[in-house]
Order: structure tokens, then C-alpha cells, then sequence
């Protein structure tokens, strides 16, 4: 069918001299898709075992790694922050030097990009209340009746801005003492209660004192009627603090190293009215959808399943608005490998197993045969060089005498002499077109047959990180 592609705006951007359209050579082999896994170095880790477990990552299929640096209020590394504070500097303590540095010239080996994974506020586990807050309990997050041992685990309260530095603190030494890519910011939320339940607010004299001064009100005299208005203007202080956080730990990292990427892992449930109210969030996806976290970790609540039809829905509406990453368990064998299957035509940025799974077994040892025949890159680490290869791999969907085809080696051949070095008008102006043709595919006023959930899913995914390039210009 016939639709006009080029409007005079488009034509101007990408009209080229060139003639010849350069093509990746291995496009599938470029093609985006960031495949991360958790790691946590256990206590009788030796440097000695780095190089085994980072061909053991890249033979299974992954092509980064969350290198657990900062957990349960213990570095895993040798921190000149955590003495200055009166905090313990390690653990556990590897036999040798240097486990965290061992690892990540291990997985520059073998090509794997490495984030810095650090649990923010959660300091402590439900048995042990953490060395922190053991030596600065008034850091703590204190609920009304929080404090039945074993409930939740220990946290920092967000609105402390001592806790605030601390944390700056321990960020920026670890970006600018290792080569990172960036950080995975774990529990920037207030504790999790089940869904059900009832929040409760932080009642620290660092909140007690705030909220008074802010919303002119006790935090221990506000009804627990949920429409009260007090009670709503409370909810939405305590999100504005932990975005507050957010943003400050960014500017932290910013200075620390040249391009750090930030991403936070957001708790979400699989419908709209199944936000995790009681951590913070206003709801799941806020900070996702105000583009506050360019990179988005989604994780399913603890009773939502992650192979479910829903959240499944609920991560495709996410990625609506960032760079989204679902956070799927090696646990129970074989599911994962349906879920990742399922996801195939979601325009999600990668996915990312977590804690505990087993190398050596599957699914682990399945994927690399299964879903994840073809190796790829980051899709974060180069965004244009992925904008250009989700472009290219359309194109091949597509017959001959596509107009959408044809479009796509305009913009190509007028880019590739730029390398990444789009304009920003370039940019934005492909963003628009693309737009504009998912509606039209969608609606089917452009008729894709069976190529459509694919355009789709590549258009959609390019867009993301044609955003991507904009925060972090
Ligand atoms: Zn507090």
C-alpha cells in the first residue's frame, strides 16, 4: 500500500550524496540485547578462581555482569570509606589481594561489561542488624511497631541526609577506584511489607523533624485513614526524598568517573493498582516515566510471577518510557528460559538473573544453546551504534519495495559517515519518524503481516535509546 514516508522535515536530515549503504557485516552478531547476571563473590573466593568464573559467564551467554561491591552494610572490597565513618572495611575478606579488581580484569578479558551492584539502603539482613547501623542506629528507617525483630531487614532512612553522604561517599570511592561501567543501585525504597499491608512511615527524628518543618504536621498525629489528606501529603514527601536521593547519588557518580551509567532496580507488580506503595514509589514506574533513571531494573513484587501474562504486559508498558531490564531468578529450573522466550518481542533493552543461581547447572548451562544462540553487545554501552543495527536488522525483515525500507536506508546512508556523532536535531527528528510509524503499524493503517510485533519491537527499542543519548548529552 502506498503511504508517504518523507515528509519535507525528514527529507532535508536525511538526504545523502552517498550512494552505497554500508550494512553491518555480522548484523545479528551486533545485534542489542544487554545480558546480565548477578554475582556475589563468596567468602572462600580466591583471586586465583576470577578468570574461571568470568569464561564461565561468557560461555553461558551473558555479556555483563553485577558485581556485588556493596551488601548487607559490608563492602567486598577494601574501602577507605567505611573506616572514616567507624565502619568495619570488608567482608568477606578474600584470601590475596584484590577480589572485586581480580574479577573485573577477568571479565575485561573475556570482553564483559561490569556494573557496580550496591544495596542502598538496606543495611542489614532479618537476622543481623549490619555493622552500620550497630554503630549509628539513628540512621535507621523506624516504623510504628517496625521494630518486631525478623519482620524486615534493617534500613537507612532516606531522609537522613547524613546517610545521603555516606552513601555519595561510597559510591563516588568505588566508580572512581575501579573501572566500572557505572552503578546498579539495590533498595533506594523504604522496606518492602507485603503488598497488602498497610505503609507505615519512617518515624526517625531526621523525618519527625522534616515533616514538621515541611508539612507542618506530626508524623505520629496523622490518621491512618489512607484518603486523609496529611496522610497523602506524607506519601508523597516520602517519594520526594527518595528521589532527592537518587538524584544527588547521580551527581556523586557523575563526578566520580567520565560516563557512568545509573541504574536503579524499581520493585513493580503486574497491574496498575499493584504499585509498592509501601516502599516509596508512588507507583512502580514513576521514576521510569519522569525518565529519572534512563535504565530501568524492573522486579517483580515477591507474589507477582515473573512468567506471568500480566507482568509480562506491565514490562512492555514500561519500556514505553525507559530502557527497561526485567529481573528474572535462575530458579525453578527451565522457567527462565520460557520467560526470556516470551519476552522475545517485548522492546526491552536485555534482562537480568539474579541472585542465587547455580553456573554450573541449568538453566544456565541451557541458554547459550537455546534462546541466546547469537552473541551480542550492550545494548546501553554504544546506543547509536544499536540505534544503527536495530535499523539495519528491520530493513532485512522488510521486502524490497517497502517504502518503510526504503526510509531506513535514507536515514542510514545519511549517518554513517557520522559515526556517533548524530546532531541532536538527527536524533530527534528519527525519533518522530519512528514514532509515527509504530502508530501506523499499530493501527494498521501499515499493513507489516507477521514482520509487524518485530518493526515494532526494534522502532520502539531504538527510540529508548535514541533518549538514552539525550540524558546523558
Ligand atoms: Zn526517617
Amino acid at each position: 500500500m502506498g503511504i508517504a514516508v518523507e515528509s519535507e522535515k525528514t527529507s532535508g536530515v536525511w538526504r545523502s550524496g552517498k550512494a552505497e549503504l554500508v550494512v553491518p557485516d555480522r548484523p545479528r552478531r551486533l545485534f542489542p540485547q544487554t545480558r546480565a547476571i548477578e554475582i556475589r563473590l563468596p567468602a572462600a573466593f580466591e583471586v586465583r578462581d576470577a578468570a574461571r568464573l568470568a569464561w564461565q559467564i561468557k560461555r553461558a551467554g551473558f555479556n555483563a555482569i553485577l558485581l556485588n561491591c556493596f551488601s548487607q552494610g559490608f563492602t567486598t572490597f577494601p574501602s577507605r570509606t567505611m573506616p572514616a565513618y567507624g565502619f568495619p572495611v570488608q567482608a568477606p575478606r578474600p584470601r590475596g589481594s584484590d577480589a572485586v579488581a581480580a574479577v573485573l580484569s577477568a571479565a575485561r578479558r573475556e570482553e564483559l561489561t561490569v556494573y557496580a551492584l550496591v544495596e542502598g539502603l538496606c543495611v542489614g539482613s532479618e537476622r543481623r542488624r549490619g555493622p552500620i547501623l550497630r554503630r549509628r542506629p539513628e540512621w535507621a528507617v523506624r516504623g510504628r511497631d517496625r521494630f518486631r525483630r525478623g519482620a524486615v531487614p534493617p534500613f537507612l532512612c532516606p531522609a537522613n541526609r547524613e546517610v545521603w553522604r555516606f552513601l555519595g561517599d561510597l559510591f563516588y570511592e568505588i566508580l572512581e577506584g575501579y573501572s566500572f561501567q557505572g552503578l546498579y543501585l539495590r533498595h533506594l525504597h523504604f522496606p518492602l511489607e507485603a503488598p497488602d499491608q498497610r505503609a507505615d512511615f519512617c518515624r526517625c527524628d531526621s523525618c519527625r523533624r522534616a515533616v514538621w518543618l515541611s508539612l507542618g504536621v506530626r508524623i505520629h498525629e496523622i490518621p491512618d485513614d489512607p484518603d486523609h489528606p496529611d496522610r497523602y501529603n506524607l506519601t508523597s514527601w516520602r517519594g520526594k526524598q527518595l528521589t532527592g536521593l537518587l538524584h544527588y547519588l547521580r551527581l556523586r557518580a557523575a563526578k566520580a568517573a567520565a560516563r557512568p551509567l545509573t541504574l536503579a532496580e524499581v520493585w513493580l507488580g503486574d497491574t496498575e493498582n499493584l504499585g509498592p506503595e509501601a516502599t516509596g514509589f508512588a507507583d512502580g514506574g514513576s521514576w521510569a516515566q519522569e525518565r529519572w533513571i534512563p535504565l530501568a531494573a524492573f522486579r517483580p513484587l515477591p507474589t507477582v510471577p515473573e512468567a506471568g501474562e500480566s507482568w509480562i504486559k506491565r514490562i512492555a508498558a514500561m519500556a514505553q518510557c525507559a530502557l527497561v531490564l526485567p529481573v528474572l531468578s535462575a530458579l525453578p529450573e527451565g522457567r527462565l528460559i520460557e520467560t526470556i522466550e516470551r519476552l522475545t518481542y517485548e522492546p526491552i533493552a536485555g534482562i537480568i538473573v539474579r541472585e542465587p543461581h547455580d553456573l554450573t547447572a541449568p538453566p544456565l548451562t541451557l541458554l547459550a544453546g537455546g534462546p541466546w544462540r547469537e552473541p551480542t553487545q550492550l545494548t546501553e554501552d554504544r546506543p547509536i551504534v544499536s540505534v544503527c543495527t536495530l535499523l539495519s536488522e528491520t530493513m532485512r525483515m522488510l521486502s524490497p519495495d517497502d517504502p518503510i525500507r526504503a526510509f531506513l536506508g535514507d536515514v542510514l546512508r545519511a549517518v554513517e559517515p557520522l559515526g556517533e556523532r548524530w546532531s541532536a536535531t538527527q536524533r530527534e527528528s528519527l525519533h518522530d519518524n519512528l514514532l509515527g510509524f509504530e502508530e501506523r503499524i499499530a493501527d494498521e493503517r501499515i499493513v507489516m503481516g507477521k514482520a509487524a510485533p518485530a518493526v515494532l519491537r526494534n522502532f520502539r527499542l531504538a527510540r529508548q535509546l535514541l533518549r538514552l543519548v539525550e540524558i546523558e548529552a
